[in-house]
């Protein structure tokens, strides 16, 4: 993939936020960098970055795409009261994935689990 200023920015900005943003998020950041920059270049990046694999593109509860620029192999949990999604380590990858592929006969190459509760911070809100 070429990379474009834009581009580089957009994936400096993922790698530096942990947050897992959404486009308009993300959009916001690189605003403070690039004034000039539309929301449509922004989604476009993001778009092409996941679909190269450079980035992940995870859905919300909500239905909203939150865009992840850490690769490696881990989990995720969503926060069904706040939509807050938080990296988990990559625990039980290796397993899961040797499990499957011996009862399915694919080829598994990444494992991504996405669990769903209430996270320690709306624990302590109630
Ligand atoms: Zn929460
Ligand atoms: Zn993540």
């Amino acid at each position: 993939m070429k990379y474009s200023r834009q581009r580089e920015l957009i994936l400096k900005t993922l790698q530096e936020n942990r947050i897992h943003p959404t486009a308009e998020k993300v959009y916001d950041l690189i605003r403070q960098t690039l004034p000039n920059i539309s929301l449509a270049t922004v989604y476009r990046n993001l778009n092409r970055l996941s679909d190269a694999g450079i980035i992940r593109r995870i859905e919300g509860v909500d239905g909203i795409f939150r865009f992840d620029g850490e690769i490696h192999e881990h989990h995720h949990f969503i926060c069904k009261k706040c939509g807050q999604i938080y990296d988990l380590s990559n625990e039980g990858c290796e397993d899961l994935k040797e499990k499957f592929a011996a009862t399915s006969g694919f080829i598994i190459d990444d494992c991504d689990i996405t669990l769903q509760g209430t996270c320690n911070k709306c624990i302590t809100k109630n």
